[in-house]
């Protein structure tokens, strides 16, 4: 933790260990394409029960590699949770599909499985259903993933899981990313994400076609494979067969992953007791608390309170009164249709709104494995300090 006072919202935590396994890349043979990638894939399809997973450069290029893997393209439909960061509906624009949204569930604020039903069974009427939809794992919990798989099987829809918050999260038991109600499930290791690899992404899969159509696409759409090569006169031939990217990740990246996920397990744990201080700390103020499902483990990359309905108007005085005091609050998320460029193509506030009531309320406080208890503690007494200036409590 630096020393400035200031306490984020989220940051990452690194060891001396993960300082050790990048120098170490950085002297090997390799600093990109090498062998701490393929390991660092291995051991996230491991970690995760898939099958097969694919590194890629962040989870914005991982969304872009699934939506291209599932066929999305010009005059297709992807639909997505409006309460997300805007990589979840930007990757289907990169295709060229059109996005909508279904609104949220307005306790877990998790695309909502009713909403979707309702909205299938209308562009099933009117011959627009979406090709794919992108259930994103809001603060680490799992979206009800059976209930989506369910409307998947009756309305023939794709389906990748936006995990970016959720590396680690379990559902019904078991991983979030073993793709049993899934085809694609996409991890970030943004540094404010649950591990880090300073930039980097991962997309997860059962399927052997998805997975070899994302590794192609992340490296410019070429192939080694001597199954896939229509001649091979040496070792030094490649072939390029479509149009893809460079969405590599590098040895770096991969070194610095693989070290923080080996301490995956215990930054949840740090996260879970670090969820249970400020349930304490903060269970006579007029707040919200996160909800937790019963049958989520979620990976709390984030802590989002949520202020009274009466008080809407007082969340800019909280936000203000907090960050002045050093307190690094956020607020996740900005409803990705009020967006200027998603207006620009026909959405209008109002139409979501328990996303929009939400992002109103809502202020996320700091939370991240490295968070002392005093630190915690100072939260507290400035929420409590702010929401009484800010009239939301009385004194
Ligand atoms: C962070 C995030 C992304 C994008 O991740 P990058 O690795 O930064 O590209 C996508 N979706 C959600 C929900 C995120 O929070």
């Amino acid at each position: 933790m630096s020393n400035t006072g200031f306490i984020p919202y989220g940051r990452q935590s690194i060891s001396d260990d993960d300082i050790a396994a990048v120098v170490q890349a950085l002297k090997s043979d390799f600093l990109t394409q090498g062998p701490r990638v393929t390991e660092f894939e291995d051991a996230i399809a491991d970690k995760v029960g898939a099958r097969y997973a694919v590194a890629a450069n962040s989870a914005t290029s991982a969304l872009h590699l699934a939506c291209l893997a599932l066929g999305v393209t010009a005059g297709d439909r992807v639909w997505t949770s409006p309460n997300t960061f805007i990589a979840s509906a930007n990757c289907a624009r990169y295709c060229g599909a059109d996005v909508d949204f279904v609104d949220v569930d307005p306790q877990t604020y998790n695309l909502c499985p009713r909403q979707l039903a309702n909205k299938l069974k209308q562009a099933k009427s009117q011959n627009t259903l979406p090709k794919v939809v992108i259930p994103v794992h809001f603060a680490g919990q799992s979206c009800d993933m059976q209930a989506i798989h369910q409307l998947s099987k009756e309305y023939g829809f794709a389906i990748i899981e936006d995990a970016s918050h959720a590396i680690g999260a379990g559902y019904q038991g078991q991983p979030v990313g073993n793709g049993r109600f899934s085809d694609i499930c996409v991890f970030s290791f943004h540094p404010v994400k649950i591990i880090t690899s300073g930039e980097g992404g991962m997309a997860v899969t059962n399927h052997d076609a998805l997975a070899s159509h994302m590794r192609t696409h992340a490296q410019q759409g070429t192939t080694k494979s001597p199954e896939e090569l229509s001649q091979n006169p040496g070792d030094w031939y490649y072939e390029q067969h479509t149009l893809g990217f460079n969405y590599r990740m590098t040895e770096l990246q991969a070194a610095l992953g693989l070290s923080q996920l080996s301490r995956l397990d215990e930054f949840i744990e740090q996260r879970h007791a670090q969820f249970m201080r400020y349930q304490a700390l903060l269970k006579d103020f007029p707040i919200t608390l996160p909800f937790q499902a019963e049958d989520s483990y979620s990976a709390l990359h984030l802590f989002p309170i949520l202020l009274p309905k009466s008080s809407k108007d007082a969340r800019k005085s909280v936000f203000d009164i907090l960050r002045q005091a050093g307190i690094g609050t956020q607020v996740h998320y900005i409803p990705v249709h009020t967006q200027p460029y998603y207006q620009a193509l026909g959405f209008a506030k109002g139409d979501y709104p328990v996303a929009e009531d939400y992002y109103a309320r809502t202020l996320s406080l700091p939370l991240f494995s490295e968070l002392s208890e005093a630190q915690q503690n100072r939260v507290a007494l400035l929420l409590k300090h702010a929401l009484i200036t800010s009239r939301v409590m009385s004194a």
